[in-house]
């Protein structure tokens, strides 16, 4: 991974920001930048470089992971050797007030307390948002490599859910078989918990899977992905147990009608908004359009959700080598729900889908 490219890119960014320097405490930017995978780091980057800060939990792993960054192995958190570390410099040269950038979003109110009253007067802090997360947007060539990885190793966790959806059959067997067969597969761990969602639970977006049996007749719906060398899977696929009504096949088709018409407008230079209208136009037309409570899509990377949100005013651009998951859905309260995910790459000449698989509708 090209560490040192994305620390001098970032630093190329601090002027325009009005920085001095910028404390990255957000652990998979931490992770992005420098290599590092633990779970106690911080980054000082300014101009003149970058400084890697934990504790002695980490020194044989920061050495090994740690690129193109000074590593200090403190005796305290990161968060305040990073401070003591800014004070201790900022001693050796003129005294003036600098500006330090913070990341609003994952600095906790204790956290920044604490900063403001190590740092005292030598330092102002400045609250960023998304410096290190518009980097990571756009993907290289290897971010893609374990992308597909992930997402080949993650879609044939599938095979696995349909082997074990019957009627009968508790949600939470199904997940405990998917993430049984995913670790043994080699993930490190699930991308967020399975989601398992049978019958009326079928309606809740986020059905995280239950003790609740799969009834007889209704909808399944699976959405699960793994984390592999890093980088995460997300797939959603719906299934019908028992016989389907015409009703219930009309609203399958029409969300996969909307999938594939958002899926097909990736490219380089559209906006994540026209995606997210490709698919709720398809389900306006059906009338359909008020079920889909969420939006299209997300970006996926290091982290399960990440930038760009797939969004009705959004005003991100889609670039080549972005990685958005498309997945539209319908819910009907009460009755059954459906939703269709892939993960979609931004390429030279339009988009690649990530280990594509069928969409059409499966019956058991
Ligand atoms: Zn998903
Ligand atoms: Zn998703």
């Amino acid at each position: 991974m090209d560490h040192r490219g994305r620390l001098k890119k970032l630093q190329g960014v601090l002027g325009e920001n009005r920085l001095d320097a910028l404390l990255v405490t957000h652990l998979p930017n931490v992770h992005y930048l420098c290599g590092f995978t633990g779970s106690a780091g911080a980054l000082v980057i300014n101009e003149a470089g970058a400084w890697f800060f934990s504790d002695g939990r980490y020194r044989e792993q920061a050495q090994a992971e740690v690129e193109g960054c000074g590593v200090v192995i403190a005796k305290k958190p990161p968060l305040a050797a990073a401070a003591e570390w800014l004070i201790a410099r900022a001693a050796k040269k003129r005294s003036l007030t600098r500006m330090l950038g913070i990341e609003s979003e994952h600095l906790s109110v204790a956290g920044r307390t604490q900063l403001a009253r190590l740092l005292r007067a030598e330092f102002r802090l400045r609250e960023t948002l998304g410096l290190v997360e518009r980097l990571r947007m756009v993907k290289d060539a290897n971010e893609i490599k374990c992308l597909r990885a992930a997402g080949i190793l993650g879609a044939s966790l599938f095979e696995r859910a349909l082997e074990m959806i019957r009627p009968g059959v508790k949600e939470t067997e199904v997940a405990a078989e998917m993430e049984y067969t995913a670790r043994r597969a080699g993930a490190a761990e699930m991308s967020f918990p399975t989601i398992i969602a049978a019958g009326k639970r079928s309606a809740l977006p986020h059905g995280r899977a239950s003790q609740e049996a799969i009834p007889a007749r209704g909808f399944v719906v699976c959405d699960f992905g793994v984390i592999l060398a890093g980088y995460c899977s997300d797939r959603t696929r719906t299934v019908h147990v028992g016989r389907i009504s015409r009703e219930a096949r009309r609203m399958y088709e029409a969300v996969r009608e909307a999938q594939r018409a958002a899926v097909e407008v990736v490219r380089d230079g559209v906006s994540v908004a026209d995606v997210d209208d490709a698919a709720r136009k398809v389900l306006r037309k059906k009338d359909l359009a008020k079920h889909f409570t969420h939006s299209t899509g997300h970006g996926v990377g290091l982290e399960i959700h990440e930038a760009p949100r797939v969004a009705a005013g959004q005003t991100e651009v889609l670039r080549v080598g972005m990685v958005i998951t498309i997945e539209p859905g319908v819910y009907i309260a009460g009755n059954g729900g459906v939703r269709i995910e892939d993960v979609v790459v931004v390429t030279e000449r339009g988009y690649e889908v990530l280990a594509p698989a069928s969409t059409e509708l499966i019956t058991i």
